[in-house]
């Protein structure tokens, strides 16, 4: 043991531990706290962060830091303990939860652009009596100083495309003493050149008062807590979120709100911008220079609101105030790569550190939110009414099971809902039609043998892309040419399945061929801005019918749309998970929510095969309270969330034997540990509410030419099913044969 200062380090390496390192003379004026370092590691070097000191080193010999990179700490102490807290929860490396929280661009680094600018020397007054002169001799000369004296200071290119000048008249007249020549950092950022209108508070309904005076009452107080906002689509959730925020501004602290990326739209940043001055956006679509200079101007104290999606709850600001998650139902907002976070989860640990208020908005809460509210953990306002008393448009059901056998079946719209579209068009209204589903046909089956055509690197089956004339898997993304024959039994009988939005195109044009048109899905809305691009098409009227993903099933308000269809709601019933239900309703809500928003109101028709599933009926009614009671009776009879906590451990490899054989095994250690820390067997689940499920082939069991199996850890709380993880926490989780992947509060158990 040696008494000497050390410094702790911490790597982007999935291991949950601390290094120690010797701080060498030169670097012990520069070693801080937050900072990164560059530090010798097996055999390598490697980036790390410093998170803390120490006197007494636990290994024997120590390595010297190489040498600190930030000349400032680019992690403040709260961020530092917030991706602490991220690895213990998630089970990763405390490098690994910093790493995530920093956008690459700004660990990379990135060279100011800067760009000439151009200015007179002297007065323009002056200048100008010299004019004629030089206009003799030299033209273009005269010609950019007249401009000069026009606008002042001016960059180079646009100088030239003004006054058609060329690089050599400016060299002259700089030589001549007349002009400058400045290098500045060039001004290319997000909102160069927009101009937004100051808006101001709109006024606000009874219901919103309620909530807006609640959360100011909180914000008051300046102590962690959370409010969940419950309105109804339409009811003005973000009038509050805008007059809320205004509220912390005020107090001199600061906001940070998360949305989902799709409803991250110029409309959604316009509204805030044209509220506040000092608005930063993440999200991922940013160029890697806005990025890093919305990330800085957060970090140097311009920003007093960031909007962004997932990874905004990282975003450096200091003081923060309130955090806002708008959808906070959306599983967009969970991670699906290593570290698995959600930024939900996430938000409330950091408003803990920041003693801040995070208030949750949905017109349909996640189950554990809702059910959070009910025991009093968080506060809860709810908006019952749309804004101006606009009611929720009615919804029916039609049960497909009888258009079916009414002999129709390779009809996809039941004819009430073609009647409906005709009414609606003839009127000149829009219509909404929703299919959760791209491609033209997701199941190619032989009529002879049964036969389904599935990916030959993974257990799915393969969707049918007409234009693209293949077949292709949507999980890997490899293609095929369509087959002519079965492989299995060589029948030319091939037959398509089942519909996707592609299809659903081709049938609609046929039967309306006088309207226009606009199929939105991940094929078709492939640029950078498609998605607005369609979008405002489609609010300007130019299109009549909109088809689509769940990309349209959010943030639209367009008052001209009248009819909602949903072709099918049973591509989310069907799925083998404990969330189908709440998924379904939410999609349900939210698409039906597109409607009714102006005066001449809305209606929903909703296509199934499933029409008595509750998920179906409560959203036709409108009934979260209802919906949200019978699933948590579902929920509570198997300690599913919010009763319980899940993990999901799941193992891939090319030999289905070693995965299977790696699952057993780690199933054995987790059962171990339950007896350990229940001094009860897995048998006794019942008693002590903490289970194994499984091993089992994942639902789906391969995917790009890896086995899959999976593991199951549920106990009826998180401390529980902590110590249970911890057991294989140390595992080797990375080995050629065997990936073993932890993940805490799964949302997809596919
Ligand atoms: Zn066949
Ligand atoms: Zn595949």
């Amino acid at each position: 043991m040696t008494y000497e200062r050390f410094a702790e380090i911490v790597l982007d390496i999935p291991l949950n531990k601390k290094f120690h390192y010797k701080i060498p003379p030169s670097s012990i004026n520069q070693i801080e706290i937050g900072k990164r370092v560059r530090v010798p590691f097996g055999g390598r070097t490697a980036v790390g962060y410093c998170v803390g000191f120490t006197d007494i080193s636990d290994v024997k010999t120590t390595k010297d830091i190489i040498h600190v990179i930030d000349k400032e700490p680019i992690l403040n102490s709260k961020m530092l303990r917030v991706a602490e807290w991220l690895a213990n929860f998630y089970f990763c490396g405390w490098g690994e939860a910093l790493e995530t929280s920093l956008p690459s661009v700004v660990k990379r680094g990135i060279k100011t652009r800067t760009i000439s600018v151009v200015r007179l020397c002297k007065d323009g007054a002056s200048v100008k009596e010299m004019i004629p002169t030089i206009k003799k001799k030299a033209p273009k000369q005269a010609r950019v100083l007249e401009v000069l004296t026009e606008v002042g200071e001016i960059t180079v290119p646009e100088l030239a495309s003004i006054s058609k000048c060329n690089t050599d008249s400016l060299y002259r007249l700089r030589d001549r003493g007349l002009i400058t020549l400045n290098k500045r950092k060039a001004n290319d950022s997000l909102f160069a050149g927009k101009h937004f209108k100051k808006t101001c508070h709109l006024q606000s309904t009874g219901e919103q008062e309620i909530a807006i005076r609640l959360i100011k009452r909180k914000l008051r107080e300046r102590q962690y807590d959370t409010i969940l906002l419950k309105g109804v689509t339409g009811s003005g959730k973000t009038e509050v979120y805008l007059q809320a925020i205004s509220e912390v501004i005020s107090m001199g602290r600061k906001a940070i709100v998360l949305v989902p990326e799709i409803s991250l739209t110029s409309q959604t940043i316009e509204r805030f911008k044209s509220r506040f001055d000092r608005v930063a956006v993440m999200h991922s679509s940013l160029t890697d220079r806005q990025r890093s200079d919305q990330w800085w101007d957060i970090k140097n104290g311009n920003a007093d609101v960031v909007i962004g999606t997932r990874s905004a709850v990282f975003a450096p600001l200091e003081n923060v105030g309130l955090i806002v998650i708008d959808e906070e139902h959306e599983n967009t907002f969970k991670q699906d790569t290593s570290p698995r976070y959600n930024a939900r989860d996430v938000s409330m640990i950091r408003a803990e550190y920041e003693n801040a208020l995070v208030v949750l908005g949905s017109a349909t809460p996640s189950l554990e939110s809702f059910y959070n509210a009910g025991i009093g953990k968080y506060e809860c306002v709810t908006l019952k009414n749309r804004v101006g008393n606009k009611p929720l448009p009615r919804v029916e059901v039609i049960d497909m099971r009888l258009e079916k056998y009414r002999g129709k079946n390779q009809k996809y719209i039941s004819d009430y809902l073609e009647l409906c579209m005709k009414q609606c068009l003839s009127k000149k209204e829009q219509v909404l039609l929703f299919l959760n589903r791209r491609g033209f046909s997701p199941f190619i089956s032989c009529r002879r043998c049964g036969f389904v055509l599935k990916c030959k690197r993974c257990d799915i089956s393969m969707t049918y892309h007409k234009q693209k004339d293949a077949v292709i898997c949507h999980y890997c993304f490899s293609d095929e040419s369509v087959p002519v024959k079965c492989p299995e039994c060589c029948s030319p009988g091939i037959s398509f399945l089942g519909v996707g939005t592609e299809r659903m195109e081709e049938d609609i044009r046929a039967m309306f061929p006088k309207y226009e048109l606009l199929r939105m899905d991940s094929d078709t809305m492939r640029g950078r801005d498609s998605h607005e691009k369609a979008l405002s098409a489609f609010g300007r009227g130019d299109i009549d019918i909109l088809l689509g993903t769940q990309m349209i099933a959010k943030g639209l308000d367009i008052p001209n749309v009248t009819l909602v269809g949903v072709l099918s709601a049973d591509t989310i019933v069907n799925m083998p998970d404990f969330r189908a239900g709440e998924r379904t309703f939410q999609l349900l809500c939210q698409v039906a929510g597109r409607t009714g928003r102006g005066h001449k109101g809305g209606r929903v028709i909703v296509q199934t095969y499933n029409p008595e599933h509750y998920s179906i009926k409560y959203a036709a009614l409108h009934d979260y309270d209802g919906f949200a009671k019978k699933e948590l009776e579902y929920r509570k009879q198997l300690y599913y969330p919010p009763y319980g906590r899940l993990a999901r451990i799941v193992l891939r490899g090319k030999k289905d034997q070693d995965v299977k054989e790696r699952a057993a095994d780690i199933a054995e250690k987790l059962k171990e540990a339950i007896r350990l820390t229940t001094g009860m067997a897995q048998s006794d689940r019942y008693k002590n509410k903490v289970e194994i499920l499984g091993p089992a082939p994942a639902p789906i069991a391969r995917v790009k030419d890896k086995y899959r199996w999976h593991l199951i850890a549920k106990a009826d709380n998180s401390e529980k099913l902590r110590a249970i993880l911890k057991s294989i926490e140390n595992e080797n989780r990375h080995s050629k044969r065997v990936q073993i992947m932890i993940d805490v509060d799964p949302y997809m158990l596919l």
